[in-house]
């Protein structure tokens, strides 16, 4: 049986390497062309860094990457109310080093890059051969895409996505600011607006560098012109009142490498599947960022969806269990990702102080 996956992400190279200790065949397919530099970092849950550590068993002289997070701190801006929680072992791991490390930990010539989908062939209902828009193409027996939240394949299956829209939007950034991780080098630090849809949050992702991230309701700016200048002169707008800190971290700032992240979901598919093409990570489901979700769920739609394929397998019996597992999870983050969004933007006078922004309670799978 060959098994071709589309999209070099965390949930496909994850997949690949899973598949490929079950001595499955497998082809991964990359639409770039092999810079993976792209991407800051994100929060991955101790549920997700356990498949990463299963995965490094094989090459355990290659630690995996990134710096532990073990508690979080929530604060207003003026220090009013504070929630500090014990989060156990999360992990902020740079997208960049995460996805080489599990390129590395993959056989050469696995991984074909410079493949962009466009679109499938088909005989009797069943896809038999993918076609890329270089105009090459491959033939299998199962498709598995994981292209992302913007998936073009996810697109062939089921048409065009709706997608939420976008209330709020995220500024991030990276810094080297070695003494401030110094101080709290395991701590997750977030000010969130009592009044209003603002919020400015820093993580550890090294031992000198660290995430950080400007929440805002894009009333306060729908459409950011995306210069460093422009970019800049925001953020020291809305943290103006933010503690002497986070100024510290907006003067730090090389402003040439931030981005703007729009901050949207869609509905639950009602399948993650058609025929013998399955869909996963992000292609097949996203959660709004605010809950830290998206690589934990990459990975453990990978582990889930490997332990269920075998050579001789019925590809919808095993593409329905993998959906009747993971649709009521994910399902739970994206309502779960909706209700921080709606208290972000509408603060409740009466809350017991600011949401813990993180999925929690995850179970291994
Ligand atoms: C460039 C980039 C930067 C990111 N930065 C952050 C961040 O800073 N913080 C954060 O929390 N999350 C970030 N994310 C999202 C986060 O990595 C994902 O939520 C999570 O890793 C889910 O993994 P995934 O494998 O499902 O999707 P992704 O990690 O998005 O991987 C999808 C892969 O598919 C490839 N692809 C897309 N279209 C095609 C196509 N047509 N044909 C073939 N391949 C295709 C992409 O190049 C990518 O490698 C980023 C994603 C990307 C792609």
């Amino acid at each position: 049986m060959k098994i071709v996956i589309i999209g070099g992400g965390i949930a496909g190279l994850a997949l690949a390497n899973l598949l490929l200790r079950k001595g499955l065949e497998v082809s991964l397919h990359e639409r770039e062309s092999g810079n993976l530099a792209k991407g800051h970092a994100f929060l991955m849950h101790p549920a997700g860094i356990s498949i990463l550590e299963e995965l490094g068993n094989c090459k355990s002289e290659v630690p995996i990457p990134g710096q532990k997070i073990k508690d979080v701190i929530i604060s207003r801006p003026d220090l009013s109310e504070e929630r500090k929680t014990e989060l156990g072992n999360w992990l902020c791991l740079s997208r960049s080093e995460t996805v080489q490390y599990l390129n590395y930990l993959l056989p050469a010539g696995i991984v074909k890059f410079g493949h962009s989908f466009s679109h499938f062939e088909y005989e009797d209902g069943k896809a038999t051969k993918v076609v890329f828009e270089n105009g090459e193409s491959e033939k299998g027996d199962l498709f598995i895409a994981s292209d992302g939240a913007r998936s073009a394949v996810r697109q062939s299956l089921f048409g065009q996505t709706e997608f939420s829209p976008v209330e709020v939007k995220e500024i991030v950034g990276v810094v080297k600011l070695p003494r401030l991780i110094e101080s709290a080098p395991n701590t997750f630090r977030k000010f969130v607006s009592h009044n209003k849809g603002l919020a400015l949050g820093y993580v550890p992702c090294g031992h000198d560098k660290l995430v950080w991230f400007m929440q805002f309701d894009v009333r306060f700016q729908a459409n950011p012109e995306e210069s460093p200048q422009n970019l800049e002169a925001l953020c020291r707008e809305l943290l103006q009142e933010f503690p002497e800190v986070v100024t510290g971290i907006l003067d730090a700032n090389d402003f040439s490498n931030v981005y703007v992240w729009n901050s949207t979901d869609f509905e639950l598919l009602p399948e993650f599947h058609k025929s013998n093409v399955i869909l996963i990570g992000d292609a097949a489901h996203v959660a709004l960022p605010f809950t830290s979700a998206g690589t934990t769920n990459a990975l453990q739609d990978a582990s889930t969806l490997a332990g269920l394929i075998e050579i001789g397998m019925d590809v919808e019996n095993a593409a329905k269990k993998f959906y009747s597992v993971r649709a009521p999870l994910v399902g739970e983050h994206i309502e779960f990702g909706r209700s921080i969004k709606n208290e972000f933007l509408n603060p409740s006078e009466d809350s017991n102080g600011p949401i813990i922004p993180l999925i929690q309670n995850l179970k291994k799978v």
